[in-house]
């Protein structure tokens, strides 16, 4: 049944919306629509975060899975939501826990085939108390020019990279991905930019998660990613302090090495900030909140990180680029976050469903 990855996964947010409402009412759900206020798709369409509600809504065990906090990286994730609610959701788990699938997150950047919002925020990095002083990244600072250099003028990217290299000597591969992946708060035209204020995105999770998953005491977090981890696998970012139930939790859910032992891009997992995850754990202090990020592998870590350059890059300045070169670049990075071929997506398809199923039964058991 899965062969068939055209039934969920979607050539556009339009079209990823459209089977998702129809997916949740097949299965008898309930459909709830969050409208975006600023902002028009990509065909000028209405944007909205659409929440789909199956199982037990009263029960203390809620299960929320995210598609879309990085727009583009949505496709995999809303295939996912479509996927298991048409196959395989094990009734008896559907009287035991409640499951509030949260689709487009970031319906600016899903349908504009961005990771950013309509703000320009990695809504990843959002989730921090901005009334604070923001935290600082001196060394994102430094390495911020390199890091936003000039992809139509070679000689000026080759420099870049010279330079990160230079700098990548002095202070490491674990302290230079740290300080450009853990989030930073001064640069919006740089990468993992947080934000300087909680965007609309940000605002309606916590309207959604306090609606759906306010009164729940143990609720399970997926949230779906794509860039990081081998071609086609899933790769596991929990969240949760050494030793604690949650982790205790995502160990049993997804394995003991994937849970403990994971390391983005073969480094040390940086000290991530505003995550959503951070978020939801936030809005509901009193509940137990386990999970956090499922990536998809694509091509690995260089052009991952690449992918996230040439995002941005083509954001703000792909309108210097001639329409020839524009195209093949967006389809490269398209290409690069959301894989068009049969073998990537079956691959999604198939893992992902068991990925749901083992959370799910593990939450039930909790
Ligand atoms: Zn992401």
């Amino acid at each position: 049944m899965l062969i068939r990855y055209t039934d969920y996964f979607s050539a556009s947010y339009q079209a990823a919306r459209t089977k998702f409402r129809d997916a949740v009412n097949d299965a008898a759900g309930d459909f709830a629509s969050y409208e975006c206020p600023s902002g028009r798709g990509v065909e000028g369409e209405e944007l909205a975060i659409d929440v789909g509600l199956v199982g037990n809504r009263h029960s203390p065990r809620q299960f929320v899975m995210i598609s879309a906090t990085h727009g583009l990286e949505g496709f995999a994730g809303a295939a996912l939501q479509v996927a298991w609610l048409r196959n395989r959701i094990d009734p008896r788990l559907l009287g035991e826990i409640g499951i509030v699938l949260i689709h487009g997150l970031n319906p600016y950047g899903f349908s504009h085939g961005i990771r950013t919002t309509e703000d320009g925020v990695d809504l990843n990095r959002n989730f921090i108390d901005h009334t604070a002083n923001a935290p600082d990244n001196e060394l994102y600072r430094q390495i911020h020019p390199y890091l936003i250099a000039d992809m139509a003028d070679p000689a000026a990217w080759a420099q870049a990279q010279l330079a990160l290299d230079h700098v990548r000597g002095t202070v490491g591969d674990d302290v230079l991905f740290d300080a450009i992946a853990s989030g930073q708060y001064r640069h919006p035209d740089g990468i993992f930019y947080g934000g300087a204020a909680r965007t609309w995105e940000n605002r309606t999770l916590e309207e959604i998660v306090l609606l759906y998953a306010g009164r729940a005491s143990k609720v399970a977090v997926i949230d779906w990613h794509t860039g990081i981890g081998a071609y086609g696998k899933p790769f596991f970012l929990a969240f949760a302090d050494d030793e604690s139930q949650e982790q205790m939790q995502a160990v049993k859910w997804w394995g003991q090495d994937n849970v403990v032992a994971a390391r983005p891009h073969g480094r040390n997992r940086p000290r991530y900030k505003g995550l959503v995850f951070d978020g939801i754990r936030g809005f509901i202090p009193h509940a137990q909140v386990a999970g956090g990020v499922i990536e998809w592998g694509t091509r690995g870590p260089v052009a991952g990180e690449m992918a996230i350059r040439q995002d941005l890059w083509l954001r703000d300045y792909g309108h210097l680029l001639s329409s020839d070169a524009y195209a093949q670049m967006r389809a490269d990075l398209l290409d690069s976050l959301n894989p068009v071929s049969y073998l990537w997506r079956n691959s999604v398809l198939s893992t992902g469903v068991e990925i749901m199923n083992a959370t799910a039964q593990g939450l039930a058991a909790w």
